[in-house]
């Protein structure tokens, strides 16, 4: 019998900053070396500059940003850029949409910033011709994008058609010379070299880095004035609980600890979230199965994930590993669920869903009434 270790040849390797040697880490970070007013909480500060050497040549990652956020998908696009860029390379995060996030610790030399571009408008030719007056003043070497459908891949294709070079988009693998793509129906890989335009598949890259860029913020009020051929009639935002577990943003999930169901739901309404349950309160009968998060539930990315009275068994904890924020409300400080969440609620969970739906209702009605006096 052999030892051999089988290995998948068609799964995608994840580009980290380690496997990359070109990479020159600077000096350790000191106060003085960040532009004014930005601030590094100390387990920041030990991180390294990426590099010291003032930049010849640029590369750009480009993305939308949600709520002043950017996405997983988004990091790994700046990560991207960050870990190919030699020392005499700079990075930049061009932000389409407000941005409240240090770029340093996303590995951006500078962030630019276009508030006005954010994604609830539907302005693609404003988009492209803002970003493209961007390319045009820099040159970047190689240009990261997110392939999505929430705007920045159609973006990235705009922009591939009106530069006419090499791109590349779906791309699975990166590193310092080579891309591949899904190929035959995703059965094989097929690799070609490092083109100029890069539209990255969600996870090809790990957005966890090593070190800093120098996070310089530069804020571009006002786009190109350039007329779209469509009429933006605006956004709709469908009710949380019509938006499949898979694809949203934010979920309020139940567990054994929440007797009343009609309390959760009550609270998810009024924030806006999809609904999800722990196999318990599903066996129990409260939720269907199709609202069942886990090993052998669903896998869900949401980027808020509030877990209500539920424990946190390894098996839910499954269903739930790339989440970026957990909130759990848990009457037993010593859950398992606490040590994953980044914020927990230590209290009765029918009594605190109540209070929180009060505090939304009473923060919403505050507003509505500053809207109407304005
Ligand atoms: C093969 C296998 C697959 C599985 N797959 C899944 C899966 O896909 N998904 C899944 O969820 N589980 C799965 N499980 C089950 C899993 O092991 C746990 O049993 C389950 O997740 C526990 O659900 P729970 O946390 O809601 O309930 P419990 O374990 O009963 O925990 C309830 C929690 O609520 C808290 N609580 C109780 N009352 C209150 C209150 N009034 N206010 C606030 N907090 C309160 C308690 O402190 C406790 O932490 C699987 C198990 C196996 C063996």
């Amino acid at each position: 019998m052999s030892d051999a270790k089988r290995v998948d040849p068609r799964r995608p390797y994840r580009m980290a900053s380690s496997g990359l040697r070109r990479i020159v880490l600077g000096e350790i970070i000191s106060g003085d070396r960040l532009p004014a007013g930005e601030k590094l909480s100390s387990s920041t500060r030990s991180k390294p500059l990426r590099t010291n050497v003032a930049a010849s040549r640029w590369h750009v990652a480009i993305a939308h940003s949600y709520r002043g956020r950017l996405d997983d998908h988004a990091r790994e696009a700046i990560a991207a850029a960050a870990i190919l860029a030699g020392p005499e390379t700079g990075v930049i995060a061009a932000v389409l949409g407000p941005f409240l996030e240090d770029a340093a610790l996303l590995g951006a030399d500078k962030a630019v910033v276009f508030p006005e571009l954010d994604a609830s408008r539907f302005q693609p030719q404003r988009e492209a011709a803002t970003i493209q007056a961007l390319l045009d003043e820099y040159q970047p070497v190689h240009i990261f994008m997110p392939d999505n459908i929430l705007g920045d891949g159609d973006l990235g294709r705009r922009l591939i058609a009106k530069n006419g070079n090499s791109s590349a988009t779906h791309v699975a693998e990166i590193d310092a010379t080579h891309i591949s793509i899904p190929w035959s129906a995703g059965s094989i890989l097929a690799g070609a070299p490092l083109p100029r335009f890069v539209l990255l598949q969600a996870g090809a890259v790990d957005s966890n880095l090593p070190f800093l860029g120098l996070g310089e913020q530069i804020l571009c009020s006002g786009a190109m004035g350039v007329a779209e051929d469509c009429r933006d009639l605006g956004m709709e935002c469908p009710e949380g609980a019509s938006i499949p577990l898979e694809e949203a943003d934010f979920i309020v999930s139940a567990g054994n600890g929440v007797s009343n169901v009609a309390t959760l739901e009550d609270l998810a309404r009024s924030l806006g979230a999809a609904v999800g349950a722990s196999r318990v309160a599903v066996d129990d009968g409260k939720f269907p199965r199709e609202k069942q998060i886990g090993a052998s539930g669903k896998t869900v990315s949401a980027t808020t994930y509030f877990a209500i009275g539920i424990s946190g068994a390894v098996q839910h904890l499954q269903g739930i590993k790339v989440c970026r924020h957990v909130i759990a409300i848990n009457r037993d400080p010593g859950a398992p669920i606490v040590k994953r969440a980044d914020l927990t609620v230590i209290g009765d969970a029918e009594e605190m869903m109540q209070a929180l739906i009060a505090r939304v209702s009473q923060a919403r009605a505050q507003t509505e009434a500053a809207e109407v006096e304005e």
